[in-house]
């Protein structure tokens, strides 16, 4: 996803009033004991590395959020 992505993004989801999605996102996607990903719901028994796209993408958008408000 490129950056320009992120933060049309960003920018949807705080049009629709949602900035704390970032945040909900990122006390989700954090790594268990093991490196993997506790928010990713395992598929076929198989769980995402940490951090997941998910969590990056949660990541990125977060630091854009943040500049924006600056
Ligand atoms: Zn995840």
């Amino acid at each position: 996803m490129t950056d320009r992505a992120v933060r049309i993004l960003v920018a949807a989801a705080e049009f629709v009033g949602l900035p704390s999605l970032w945040v909900v996102l990122r006390h989700e996607h954090v790594p268990n004991e093991e490196g993997h990903c506790l928010g990713c719901r395992p598929t076929e028994d198989v769980h995402r590395d940490w951090p997941c796209r998910t969590r990056q993408f949660a990541d990125r958008a977060w630091s854009v959020h943040i500049h924006r408000g600056e």
